[in-house]
């Protein structure tokens, strides 16, 4: 089976106090998008990749490119106006059977971590890798606060892994606010979610404090 994967970045990030796009922020001398892609060519060299990135940071993304001399393969998409919109434009230039889904500043994900939920879809039409909730967690509302049990919670990561049809007749639903990744719009046609161990490090980079920890990582 061919697989694609759909890096997303098609939205604009405020948290990161930076002025470069956070996807292009470098890490150990390459943009985090390069490690993410690069990623994906180790696990599978044939892999369709496909990038979603805002239209305003596409040409800062091709001088990159060529800055780099990165020469991995893949296709560059503008992004929409929410993640649902950015994730319907990448599945239309992917040709894969199987369609993997990452946030494009994860990129420490582990080769493990993507070959099991390609793997898994083999006996599942959608997985997604998760890990145990370590901190105690409570819930809130405008009242108080009430203590959970955090053994019933998991923390979602990507890649998020489907069979072409079932996210590609997700994605034909009409867009809703609750949809915060792939998994929550498939499970909204009835498909089951399979969860797979993910891999701590796995962050996504979000903060100034995150992009810290992961060139720590990096380095380790
Ligand atoms: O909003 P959030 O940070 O949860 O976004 C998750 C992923 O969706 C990120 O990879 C982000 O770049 C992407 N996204 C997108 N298009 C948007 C908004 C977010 O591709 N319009």
């Amino acid at each position: 089976m061919t697989k694609t994967i759909i890096i997303t970045a098609g939205g604009i990030g405020k948290r990161m106090q930076s002025h470069l796009p956070k996807q292009f922020i470098e890490l150990n001398g390459s943009p985090i998008l390069m490690h993410t892609i690069l990623k994906f060519n180790h696990y599978d060299a044939d892999i369709d990749i496909v990038v979603v990135l805002p239209l305003a940071h596409i040409n800062g993304w091709k001088t990159l490119i060529k800055k780099h001399n990165f020469d991995i393969k893949h296709q560059i998409i503008d992004g929409g106006k929410e993640r649902f919109d950015s994730v319907k434009k990448g599945l239309s230039m992917a040709k894969g059977d199987l369609i993997g889904i990452h946030d494009a500043v994860r990129p420490l994900v582990s080769t493990k971590v993507i070959a099991e939920c390609f793997e898994a879809l083999k006996t599942h039409q959608a997985v997604v890798p998760v890990v145990s909730v370590k901190e105690s967690i409570r819930w809130v509302n405008s009242e108080g606060s009430k203590s959970l049990n955090r053994n019933e919670y998991k923390i979602v990561q990507t890649p998020q892994c489907f069979t072409k049809n079932v996210i590609i007749e997700a994605y034909k639903q009409p867009f809703n606010v609750t949809y915060t990744d792939d998994a929550s719009v498939v499970e909204k046609l009835g498909v089951p979610i399979h969860l797979v161990n993910g891999n701590e490090e796995n962050i996504k980079i979000t903060t100034p404090l995150d992009l810290e920890v992961a060139k720590l990582m990096l380095n380790a």
